[in-house]
């Protein structure tokens, strides 16, 4: 089976950011370049948005 992939631009910092196909809204991606979190916020044409930051105490 073959995962088609669609490459995306960071909004951060404009670096290519990959999805696998099917692409579904909310879902979150990392970029490579820059690790921010970001969050598919529409299909049509498929765009992305910087996820809101999460507070959350993870144990450290
Ligand atoms: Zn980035």
């Amino acid at each position: 089976m073959e995962a088609v992939r669609v490459t995306l631009t960071c909004p951060e910092c404009e670096g290519p950011v990959e999805l696998a196909e099917p692409v579904r809204l909310s879902e979150i991606a990392q970029c490579g370049d820059c690790s921010s979190e970001l969050e598919v916020v529409e299909l049509d044409p498929v765009s992305l948005s910087l996820a809101p930051e999460i507070e959350e105490d993870w144990g450290e």
